[in-house]
């Protein structure tokens, strides 16, 4: 007498046999098919940790491009704070001035 096993994931019912499912050796089986489960596991690859270095990579980079943008814009911040509190000196302003200056023109 052969028992099936209804998968999880294609909802598919299969003779309950290692054939169909994966087994830890004992009479348990995994809820999906090895088909669902191979199909599960390549996704989680291609998708999951692999785009996850690919973002990281990406941000790395980004990050690296934005950096000195970044730096100047903290600058301009501070500088701006200074002449509000009209505690900026003359080679304050003008570094001031260049930056917006520059910050307008970047890409
Ligand atoms: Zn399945």
């Amino acid at each position: 007498m052969c028992s099936t096993k209804k998968c999880s994931g294609c909802e598919k019912t299969y003779p309950k046999t290692t054939e169909f499912f994966h087994s830890n050796g004992t009479n348990r089986f995994r809820p999906n098919c090895k088909n669902c489960t191979n199909i599960s596991l390549r996704n989680l690859r291609k998708e999951g940790k692999l785009k996850k270095r690919d973002r990281t990579e990406y941000c790395k980079k980004r990050y690296a491009e934005n950096k000195p943008r970044i730096k100047k814009i903290n600058r301009r911040t501070y500088l701006r704070r200074k002449l509000k509190k009209r505690i900026i000196n003359d080679d304050e302003k003008a570094e001031l001035e260049l930056l917006v200056e520059e910050l307008k023109n970047w890409k």
